[in-house]
């Protein structure tokens, strides 16, 4: 029987399993537990560096990946480093670390609570690996050819619904992308802040290389 050995390119959904270490070996991250992320290739599901590190390997590849800030998650920006006074948070305590969604003049972001001295509050709008220089260990488990659905959509269908089992509903758009009504056109699924944030959904459970659109590992459930 012919075996073709597909390779990674434009228009093929992969599932990689990873560990993301930071300059000093330090763990960031891992598809671990969760399984192999899932994404479509060349949709912008992931960082791109990390896309362009997994272009042309094929299923059983390992290698290791260095990704730079900027096919990362950006350089930090200082721009992105905001002062509101303390009462803008009413009734809640605002504590150093917490983070948030928030409507900004760059569109809904996660925002995390930088500094508070006195009355002011500094946030700050960087992602929380803007800047940093990104090294991962990858294995690529599987290649296979998208479905046309999977094209139209942006992301990977199988195996579970958005976001570990949750699946769509009918306030798909057909230009894609699933599950809330106030998802952004761009892809993302599941709760509309997040996908329009750092894309992708469900922040906690997100694998961090996942940049736009998809869910999770799981990509999206839509019925398609
Ligand atoms: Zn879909």
């Amino acid at each position: 029987m012919l075996q073709i050995t597909m390779r990674v390119a434009k228009e093929t959904v992969v599932a990689i399993e990873y560990t993301l270490k930071d300059d000093q070996g330090n763990i960031i991250d891992a598809s671990g537990e969760r399984g192999p992320m899932e994404y479509l290739h060349g949709a912008q599901n992931i960082i791109p560096g990390l896309e362009q590190g997994v272009e042309g390997l094929v299923a059983g590849d390992t290698k290791n990946v260095l990704v730079p800030p900027q096919l990362g998650y950006g350089e930090y920006s200082e721009k992105l480093l905001q002062q509101v006074p303390l009462t803008a948070f009413g009734a809640n305590t605002p504590q150093v670390g917490m983070r948030f969604h928030a409507e900004t003049n760059l569109g809904m972001r996660v925002l995390t609570i930088k500094k508070i001295e006195g009355e002011e509050v500094t946030l700050d709008g960087n992602h929380e690996l803007a800047g940093k220089t990104l090294h991962f260990d990858i294995k690529v488990v599987s290649v296979r050819a998208a479905e046309l659905t999977e094209l139209s959509h942006g992301h990977p269908h199988q195996s579970g619904g958005c976001c570990g089992g949750g699946g769509c509903g009918s306030g798909e758009s057909s230009e894609g992308g699933c599950c809330s009504t106030g998802e952004s056109s761009e892809g993302g699924c599941c709760s509309s802040e997040e996908g329009a944030a750092a894309g992708g959904c469900c922040s906690t459970e997100q694998p961090v290389a996942q940049k736009q659109g998809g869910c999770g590992s799981a990509g999206c459930g839509c019925s398609a």
